[in-house]
């Protein structure tokens, strides 16, 4: 009997064991104390990042297997610790996995994406492929609840593009070029236009791509291997590119990036590298191009902003949704590598009609 009841609060979650393994099995429901959120989980999106450590190489903070992945997540509280303030049964909510230490000096500085224990739920611990997942009350941000829990799982990737957003200081008026068309660079020209672009282009090799890549507002879409930017601005009349966000990963894109920004451009290395990667880099071209390069890690301070975008219903969100997966379906979203675009997992049970 006591057997039985033991196996009741068992919940189904995806288990990363190591490089290659993934397996769907009975794994114990979190238990919540003090400041912590239980959430049963309705949508949980597949990152880069889960693919890269489902590979053996290392994420954005330290993974120890075996552990639940999934950092990208949404759902509905179960249960609150007795210190939650704010939170209630029933809200509907999504998570900032990232969490700092609170008091080294680079979280003591407003940094806490450079702190050395940053933890991270879905990576450090177990996050959103499992029915249930928990998070501090300070990680949980509010969700409308005619939202579709699909899109309030897209906040946290859409909190690491509103930081390179930032980072890249698009002025209103501005020509952005946005290289790759996956789900990142399909975030980015949604936001690009909202932070005052007048003429995006986006650079995407597969041309199946572009149609969506025109709906969600980019004004030109071109394949790299046909058309350069430098030809594009040259037949359409445009001055110049102000800004080049390279949503990659890839050394000659980065360099793209490089290459294709006007004198005075900014441009943001989002695209994540193999760790040895190198690029060549023309010092003499930084300087006669005064060019000033940034990048992104992760999403300080972000995740309520985009939240509050994702509550807006201003962005196409679900469009950028190729793939939906039950919880039993999640080694499939290892093979599959969300080539087509944004993998979403659903572990309480596929939604009825695309939400
Ligand atoms: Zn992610
Ligand atoms: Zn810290």
């Amino acid at each position: 009997m006591a057997q039985e009841k033991k196996k009741e609060k068992d919940m189904k979650a995806a288990v990363f064991y190591e490089p290659g393994v993934v397996k769907v099995q009975d794994w114990p429901d979190p238990q919540v104390s003090g400041d912590e959120v239980l959430i049963r989980v309705m949508a949980s999106g597949v990152c880069g990042t889960d693919l890269h450590i489902f590979d053996g190489a290392k994420g954005a903070s330290e993974c120890y297997p075996p552990v639940v992945l999934g950092h990208e997540f949404s759902g509905v509280v179960e249960a609150v610790g007795p210190d939650v303030k704010g939170v209630k049964i029933g809200d509907h909510v999504t998570v900032d996995p990232n969490r700092g230490c609170g008091v080294c000096p680079d979280c003591q500085a407003g940094n806490p994406h450079f702190c050395k224990d940053m933890f991270a739920t879905g990576v450090g611990g177990d996050g959103g492929f499992a029915q249930l997942a928990k998070a501090r009350e300070e990680q949980v941000y509010q969700i409308r609840k005619d939202i579709p829990f699909e899109q309030a799982a897209m906040s946290e990737p859409l909190a690491c593009c509103l930081h390179g957003i930032d980072q890249a200081q698009i002025k209103t008026g501005d020509t952005v070029l946005i290289i790759g068309g996956g789900t990142i660079g399909l975030l980015m020209v949604q936001l690009a236009k909202m932070a005052g672009a007048a003429t995006i282009i986006l650079s995407e090799p597969l041309e199946n791509k572009h149609e969506l890549g025109r709906k969600v507002g980019a004004d030109y879409c071109i394949n790299p291997m046909k058309t350069t930017p430098f030809e594009l601005i040259e037949k359409e009349g445009i001055a110049r590119i102000d800004v080049s966000i390279e949503c990659v990963g890839r050394t000659n894109t980065m360099q793209d990036a490089l290459t294709y920004v006007s004198r005075g451009g900014h441009v943001l290395f989002f695209g994540l590298t193999p760790p040895d990667a190198e690029i060549l880099l023309k010092p003499y071209e930084v300087f006669q191009k005064e060019l000033m390069i940034t990048s992104s890690f992760v999403n300080p301070h972000t995740q309520g902003r985009a939240a509050g975008l994702v509550n807006s219903g201003k962005l196409l969100l679900s469009e950028l949704i190729s793939e939906r997966l039950s919880l039993d379906e999640m080694t499939k979203a290892f093979e599959i590598r969300g080539r087509n675009g944004k993998m979403m997992v659903f572990p309480n049970g596929l939604p009825e009609c695309g939400a």
